[in-house]
C-alpha cells in the first residue's frame, strides 16, 4: 500500500499518502513488528488508528476502539490473521478517551493481559465511568449557566451526562502504570513513554529511537487540532498552558525525523513542523479572543472568533470547553478579567491597563534530550 511516491501537504510528508488508509482486516505492516490498523467508528471522527506490535509470543496492542459490536468483530478478525493465534499479553491505552479505552476491558479480561497507562488516566477514567446512571450534578449546571446556557442548552446537557461509561466496557481493576521518560521493552525494543497534557491530563505518546517511531495518540494529530478543554471537575483549570508546555517540550526533546503514528488520520513526517503549527493556530485564537473582548462577553458569546462554523446542539459542549480554556488561558495570563453578575453568569473583558497583546514565552524544557 505504501505509495510510490510519498505525499507532501503543507510542511508534512505522508509516506502512505493523506488520505489511504489500510481496511480494518488488512493492517499495514510499518516496521519490523509493528502494524497499523485503522477501525471505522460511527461519529463525525469516523476512525481511530491502532498499532499492533509484535512482542515475543503475545502481542502487545496500543489504543483499542469503543466499546461496539462492530469493533469486537474486526478485533476477532485480527486475531485469527495477521496476530496469527498469539495472545495480547499487554494492552497500553494513550488515554482515557472512549475511542482509545473502549475496549481495554473486554482485551485484557479475554486475554488476562495487563493494562499500561498513566496514572492519572486510569484514575481519571475510572471516575468518569462511574457518573453513568447519576444525574448531573448542581455544580455542573451552574458551571454551564455561568457560561451563558439558556434552560434548553443546560437540559441537553443533562441528558449527556454519564454517556461516558457507555462507550466503554468497565476497566479492570488494577493497572501498570506508565510514567513519564520511563524506557519499556516491547519485543526487543526499547520504546520510551513520553507524557504530555492539556488533551487529557496524562496522555503517553511512545518513542522507539531504534526504529525512529513515535506512537503519538492524540497529542499530535496531522491535520485535526486535538480538543483543549475546561470541564466542570476543574472549572479553574488551565489545560491550554499545559496543551502549550507540553507541545513545546516534545518538539524540544524529540527528533524531528521520527514517523509520527498519529491515533487519527495517517502517519506523516514533520513533528517539529506539525508542534509548531498547533501551538500557533492557539496562539492566534488567544489573540483574536483577547481583541474580542473589547467589551465584557460571556463565554457562549466568544464562539465566532474561535469557529468558522455554526456551533449548534452538537457542538455546544466541546464549544464551550474549548473557549472555557482559551479565556482561563488569558485569565491566568492576568490579560482579562472575569466577573459574575447578580444572576450567576460570568463577563469576560480586557483588562484595561493592557495595551496589546503579546505570545506568552513558554518556560524553556530542563527535560534530558531523548536519544
Ligand atoms: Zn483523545
Ligand atoms: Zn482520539
Amino acid at each position: 500500500m505504501l505509495q510510490d511516491k510519498p505525499e507532501l501537504y503543507k510542511g508534512l510528508t505522508y509516506p502512505w499518502g493523506r488520505e489511504n488508509y489500510p481496511a480494518p482486516d488488512q493492517p499495514e505492516q510499518i516496521a519490523e513488528g509493528v502494524y497499523w490498523v485503522r477501525f471505522p467508528m460511527p461519529m463525525s471522527l469516523d476512525h481511530i488508528n491502532l498499532w499492533l506490535l509484535e512482542d515475543g509470543d503475545g502481542w502487545t496492542v496500543v489504543d483499542t476502539c469503543l466499546s461496539l459490536d462492530s469493533a469486537r468483530q474486526t478485533w476477532e478478525q485480527l486475531f485469527g490473521s495477521v496476530m496469527r493465534d498469539k495472545p495480547v499479553t499487554r494492552v497500553i491505552c494513550t488515554h482515557m478517551h472512549p475511542d482509545h479505552v473502549g475496549l481495554a476491558g473486554w482485551l485484557t479480561g479475554r486475554f488476562g493481559a495487563e493494562l499500561w497507562m498513566s496514572r492519572e488516566e486510569f484514575l481519571m477514567c475510572r471516575a468518569m465511568a462511574a457518573d453513568t446512571g447519576r444525574s448531573a450534578p448542581e455544580v455542573a449546571l451552574r458551571f454551564y449557566r455561568a457560561a451563558g446556557y439558556d434552560e434548553e442548552q443546560i437540559g441537553l446537557y443533562k441528558g449527556k451526562f454519564g454517556n461516558f461509561g457507555k462507550a466503554i466496557s468497565p476497566l479492570p481493576e488494577s493497572f501498570r502504570r506508565l510514567v513519564d521518560l520511563e524506557t519499556i521493552t516491547i519485543g526487543d525494543r526499547y520504546w520510551q513513554v513520553v507524557v504530555g497534557s492539556g488533551h487529557s491530563p496524562e496522555h503517553v505518546s511512545l518513542y522507539c529511537p531504534a526504529l525512529k517511531l513515535l506512537i503519538s495518540g492524540d497529542q499530535v494529530l496531522p491535520r485535526i487540532t486535538p480538543n483543549v478543554s475546561v470541564f466542570p471537575t476543574e472549572p479553574k483549570g488551565d489545560p491550554l498552558h499545559e496543551w502549550l508546555s507540553s507541545s513545546a517540550r516534545i518538539r524540544e526533546i524529540l527528533p524531528d525525523d521520527v514517523l509520527v503514528l498519529p491515533a487519527h488520520e495517517a502517519p506523516f513526517y514533520g513533528l517539529h513542523v506539525r508542534l509548531s503549527q498547533l501551538i500557533e493556530a492557539h496562539n492566534r485564537d488567544l489573540r483574536s479572543l483577547f481583541d474580542h473582548l473589547h467589551q465584557p462577553r460571556r463565554v457562549v458569546d466568544c464562539f465566532p472568533p474561535l469557529f468558522s462554523r455554526e456551533i449548534d446542539a452538537d457542538s455546544i459542549g466541546l464549544a464551550t470547553g474549548e473557549t472555557m480554556a482559551h479565556l482561563n488561558c488569558l485569565l491566568g495570563r492576568r490579560r482579562i478579567t472575569r466577573r459574575r453578575d447578580e444572576s450567576g453568569v460570568d463577563w469576560y473583558l480586557q483588562k484595561p491597563e493592557t495595551a496589546g497583546f503579546d505570545d506568552e514565552p513558554h518556560p524553556a524544557s530542563r527535560a534530558p534530550r531523548v536519544s
